[in-house]
């Protein structure tokens, strides 16, 4: 894959193949925007355009040719010069950083550039944070560091404000759909894995067009299978148990509770679409259009607004490991809010 074939992202693929076709190269990136829209996926093929050894160039733009050794290493995760830092248990430590600036600081065994790529940059912790800093105010010659960061406003400012910050957009609808549809067909094909296959025959009937709706710009989570909607019968069931006065969270982990807050988003939206219009063919999760049409007639709109707003804060909060029986009581203030237990009591 090249940064030609990144869907949806017309105007940082532009600057970063122009970049890549006039060497004029930033020593730092930050590359921001919504989970599951191609940030990570650019980074890498911008490392590719970079160190690409048959690099293919047109008006001004260059881009990877995705064969050459260098762009099959890169692929592949073993490229000497390029590295990527992931957070391990929501968390990246110093010990990585330091690996990070000991690899940048060597010069390049075969590439043009070390480039280091940092995901989800904003879990550092304050040591690594520090550590980084250093490393971003002296950045070693022909290094670039890629951040990428679907919540940029976590970082210290003095990180921020050294990297050329480059905006990643959710995609339409149809966008999603064309990615979702590319996915599916090259699973099937005759070159594709095992499991591909196996995968592609049990989704053979999947709605990409809802999936796409779901994923409210964001293919990589439909690819990953972590829309909210899915498994949307669990998520009444625990608004339920939260408006029945339940005070046991039903969530096991903090992925599961990450998991209801999404679809808690989903429905909000859907809630206030349902209050605004009365119609339910511009719900992006028809499964729920009985309850919806019910707590619009009971909700006024700034109070599903104000909901929103506070349900992203407790978000924000999950970062921090927040007890769980906390984030549960407080989620139960706002189901009840939203009068959640009067259509409870009838059952949804
Ligand atoms: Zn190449």
């Amino acid at each position: 894959m090249a940064l030609s074939d990144i869907l949806g992202q017309a105007k940082p693929i532009e600057l970063l193949k122009k970049s890549a076709a006039s060497g004029r190269v930033a020593s730092a990136y930050l590359f921001h925007g919504l989970s599951g829209i191609g940030k990570r996926q650019t980074a890498l093929n911008f490392a590719k355009a970079l160190n690409c050894a048959q690099p293919v160039s047109t008006a001004g733009q260059t881009d990877a040719c995705d064969a050459c050794p260098s762009c099959r290493k890169i692929n592949a995760g073993v490229h000497p010069d390029v590295i990527i830092i992931e957070p391990a248990k929501d968390v990246i430590k110093i010990d990585e950083i330091r690996q990070l600036i000991e690899t940048l600081s060597l010069s390049a065994f075969e590439g043009r550039f070390k480039i280091a790529i940092v995901d989800e940059a904003h879990l550092m912790n304050d040591r690594a944070a520090n550590a980084f800093l250093k490393c971003l105010e002296e950045p070693p010659a022909q290094s670039v560091i890629i951040l990428v960061s679907s919540s940029p406003e976590r970082l210290p400012d003095t990180v921020r404000s050294r990297c050329l910050a480059v905006a990643f957009k959710p995609l339409s609808a149809a966008q999603v759909e064309d990615i979702l549809k590319a996915r599916l067909a090259s699973d099937a094909a005759p070159g594709a894995s095992a499991r591909g296959r196996k995968k592609t025959a049990a989704a053979h009937d999947i709605d990409t067009a809802r999936l796409a709706r779901l994923s409210m710009g964001r293919p990589g989570l439909a690819l990953k299978g972590e829309l909210p909607g899915a498994g949307g019968e669990d998520f009444i069931n625990i608004l339920s148990r939260m408006a029945s006065g339940v005070t046991q969270p039903s969530w096991e982990d903090k992925a599961a509770m990450a998991s209801f807050l999404d679809q808690m988003e989903l429905f909000l939206r859907d809630l206030l679409v349902m209050k605004a219009t009365g119609q339910p063919g511009l719900l992006l999760d028809p499964e729920f259009e009985k309850p919806l049409s019910q707590l619009a007639r009971y909700v006024p709109e700034e109070v599903i607004i104000e909901t929103y707003g506070n349900m992203n804060k407790v978000r924000g909060a999950l970062v921090y490991n927040p007890n769980k029986a906390i984030i549960w009581n407080y989620m139960a203030c706002l189901a009840l809010k939203l009068n959640i237990n009067k259509i409870a009591s009838k059952g949804f």
